[in-house]
């Protein structure tokens, strides 16, 4: 990937896609503020995600439940007692890491042992790790052929060993803890006492709504098994290494379905992989990179006790080949323990068959805020427009936070800018879309480039006699006139595919 991290991260910030929370008081971490054009950018995503999933399908239908429920829900679901990640303290900088994404490597001068250096998982790490010995080669004062071999995971490593590893805020030997397990659900209290009885969580996952709705929509919403809940909504997990930009955050947005199917042995393998198919289409038909794209599937003793399979799909961000989703065959599990929790039964009654059983699921799920990273990877690129190098994202129609822009040739011309205007208006019914009248219609051009505005429509004198103007894409740069008639039902077929 040519791309860097620091040319989507400063693109983003020069216009207006994402800043940092709290820039003003020195910025929050783990958590992102969406500027003018990202609140388009995510709702074009999330939009686009609603429409195939669920108004474009006879088999899934939407739900929006609260962020914040009865703490008995995230008891039954087992995320009180288990969703946890191992972490460690650095005794000397009280920095906290994750165990799991801790790594460390045994570096040699001549074979001989030299010491270790520790890194987190998705640093660029054969580059850092060199550039780690490099300095203890130098302050041990050695010369020699250097080699680094990586040892293993962290948490995988025993007692002893692990009071080896190098803290990678100090580099000094034996000063992480051994790691302890972490719950990463926020808490807050609700109602005007503050101690245990008040206790709640944001929720962590937007899946556990879903199954506790799941008898409100077979009662209420005319479906049958095999049918979709499909939810988009903020989870929240205290994350203990928030990093890599809007990857890895404690404020995010999931868009998960939890897909019902029955309890049969030979469902669930057929529907999981159909899942996995409809999501990576979907993903390459919104305009992400498929050479970026692949297939994880977890092996089954790493699988939570509740999985019966699950796969990631993984996607090459510019830190390295990182989850991007997970699509998971969780059997009948979360109904099962809310049933048993809440002694209401969440059985289905098939009408045809009289069967009645306790549904399985398939659970495809994907943050909008990781997606819109790998988003903004794939569509990020730089080359040369007429000998003038120009940064562009080459965002899909329907993704792009601005659709088009209207570009009167000149503004002193009266009745040119009211053309101009009236073309302006009459699109602004149907899009987000921007008028732009001042420098060098080039200079204009670049503008748009840099945010992603796929057509931009130059109004110029002959649009006065004829009715046309030129139509200019982003990406090839082609211009060519268009009857004005013809110009929305052009942008309805490339935008609204
Ligand atoms: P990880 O292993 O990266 O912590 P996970 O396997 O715990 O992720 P899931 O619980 O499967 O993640 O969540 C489903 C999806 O939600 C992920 O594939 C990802 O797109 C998104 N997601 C999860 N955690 C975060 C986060 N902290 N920030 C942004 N997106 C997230």
């Amino acid at each position: 990937l040519a791309v860097s991290i620091d040319d989507v991260i400063n693109v983003c910030k020069r216009r207006g896609i994402i800043f940092q929370s709290s820039e003003v008081y020195g910025g929050y971490a783990g958590f992102w503020d969406y500027g003018p054009l990202g609140v388009e950018l995510r709702a074009n995503i999330k939009q686009a995600w609603w429409r195939d999933m669920v108004h474009r399908r006879d088999d899934v239908v939407g739900l929006d439940s609260s962020i914040i429920g009865s703490p008995k829900i995230w008891k039954a679901s087992g995320h009180i007692d288990g969703f946890s990640d191992p972490m460690v303290d650095c005794r000397t900088s009280k920095l906290r890491f994750r165990a799991d994404q801790l790594f460390w490597s045994r570096a040699e001068v001549d074979g001989q042992l030299l010491g270790y250096v520790s890194l987190l998982e998705t640093d660029d790490m054969d580059e850092l790790v060199l550039e780690a010995a490099t300095k203890l080669q130098r302050k041990a004062g050695l010369r020699g052929t250097l080699s680094c071999t990586p040892v293993k995971d962290f948490t995988e490593a025993s007692d002893e060993e692990q009071s080896l590893v190098p803290s990678p805020a100090t580099g000094e030997a034996g000063s992480l803890t051994p790691p302890r397990a972490f719950n990463l659900m926020f808490q807050t209290n609700v109602g005007a006492m503050v101690d245990q009885s008040s206790v709640a969580y944001l929720r962590p996952e937007t899946a556990q709504g879903i199954f506790t709705n799941f008898k409100n929509v077979v009662a209420t919403g005319r479906v049958k098994v095999p049918f979709g809940i499909a939810q988009i909504g903020k989870a929240f997990r205290n994350e203990i290494t928030p990093r890599n930009f809007i990857f890895r955050s404690r404020e995010f947005e999931q868009m998960e379905i939890e897909y019902f199917i029955d309890d049969q042995d030979a469902t669930w393998p057929v529907e999981h992989e159909r899942w996995l198919q409809t999501m990576w289409n979907w993903l390459k038909s919104i305009g992400l990179r498929e050479d970026l794209m692949a297939r994880d599937v977890h092996e089954s003793h790493k699988l939570a006790h509740y999985a019966r399979a699950c796969t990631d799909i993984m996607f090459t961000f510019p830190f390295g080949t990182q989850e991007l989703m997970g699509c998971a065959a969780r059997g009948n599990f979360d109904l099962t323990q809310h049933a048993a929790a809440s002694g209401k039964s969440m059985e289905y009654f098939d009408d045809e068959t009289k069967a009645k059983y306790v549904p399985h699921v398939i659970e495809p799920s994907i943050g909008v805020d990781r997606l819109m990273l790998a988003v903004l990877c794939s569509a990020y690129a730089e080359d040369e427009v007429g000998g003038e190098k120009r940064s562009v994202l080459k965002l899909h129609p329907r993704l792009a936070p601005i659709k088009a822009a209207v570009l009167p040739l000149v503004k002193n011309k009266p009745e040119l800018v009211e053309k101009a205007q009236a073309i302006y208006k009459r699109l602004q019914r149907r899009y987000y879309v921007t008028y732009d009248d001042s420098g060098q219609i080039g200079r204009r051009y670049r503008r748009m480039d840099e945010v992603g505005t796929p057509y931009c429509i130059t109004v110029d004198f002959e649009t006065l006699e004829d009715d046309s103007v030129t139509i200019r894409e982003r990406d090839s740069t082609l211009q060519r006139r268009i009857k004005l008639p013809e110009l929305l039902e052009f942008l309805e077929e490339q935008i609204d595919a």
